[in-house]
């Protein structure tokens, strides 16, 4: 999806618009049109608990000579954030190894080092080449003089439902605010009581000039006694995705939206079935 409009027309009735209205590398913002909080939530729910993502399943330590506990190493490496080539995988319970672990369902690691020094992401060696940490220099512990770290583990595909290592970003969406200021009254108040500076001043009244950096916390409205309204638009929604590093917010979008035509089919053989 480029930046620019989508419109999806599917049945009469409904009409679905899609903007992209800001995109850099850390954060995408969507304008979703003609839908209800309902769907905005269901793609939202799809992108962090269902889309894919590479993470350590689990690790054996072999020796750990840190200052840190097995399981705090266990708990760092297990953050480690990865980009991989997901198609190669699939997950454990749908491998035709039954959950076995194959290397069309897993791949393995180990790390090795000796002190002192600092032991990063990067230190990990990964079996499957094409599976790297996002942020190599996530530092994992540091080391002393004479202490040293061996551990090994496996990297499985998952979903952020079964554990939040495997969400592959943060989203959220609030309704467009739409925003109404009295022509008659003075407004002024509105400026400054603004934490996003959504409003310029113009004489006494308070002038939308930015709409879309409203956070709809309802100062302004406090701030001039309801002179200026603010309300959340129900059909409308401004969609924040913020990208982990797994996958790119592309990615994470298309996932989404394949992963809900997947389960409408679903429910609707179940349906056709059950007749
Ligand atoms: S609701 Fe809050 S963020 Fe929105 S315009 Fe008013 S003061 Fe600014």
């Amino acid at each position: 999806m480029g930046a620019g409009k989508l419109i999806l027309e599917e049945e009469e009735g409904f009409k679905m618009e899609i903007k992209v209205v800001e995109k850099n590398k850390e954060k995408m913002t969507l304008l979703l049109k003609g839908i209800n909080a309902a769907y905005a939530n269901t793609i939202r729910r799809l992108m962090l608990d269902e889309v894919l993502t590479m993470a350590v399943k689990s690790i054996t330590v072999n020796k750990n000579g840190s200052a840190l506990y097995d399981e705090m190493i266990a708990h760092r490496i297990g953050l480690v954030i990865l980009k991989s080539d997901l198609e190669s995988y699939d997950l454990q319970e749908d491998c035709k190894c039954n959950g076995k672990g194959c290397s069309k369902c897993q791949t393995g690691f180990s790390l090795k080092s000796n002190g002192p020094c600092n032991v990063y992401a990067e230190d990990m060696k990964i079996d499957d080449q094409k599976i790297k940490p996002v942020y190599p220099r996530t530092l994992i512990v540091k080391l002393a003089k004479g202490q040293a770290l061996e551990v090994d583990g496996i990297i499985t595909p998952g979903k952020g439902k079964v554990h939040a290592k495997h969400s592959p970003g943060v989203v959220y969406y609030r309704g467009y605010p739409i925003i109404k200021v009295s022509a008659s009254e003075d407004t002024s108040a509105a400026v400054g009581a603004c934490p996003t500076h959504v409003f310029k001043l113009s004489g006494k009244k308070a002038v939308v000039a930015e709409p879309m950096k409203c956070i709809l916390c309802m100062a302004c409205v406090e701030a001039t006694n309801g002179n200026v309204n603010v309300e959340g638009s129900e059909t409308d929604f401004l969609m924040f995705i913020e990208a982990f590093g797994q996958l790119k917010h592309k990615e994470m979008i298309e996932g989404a939206i394949s992963i809900m035509n997947e389960k409408l089919d679903d429910f609707g053989k179940a349906l056709k079935a059950a007749k």
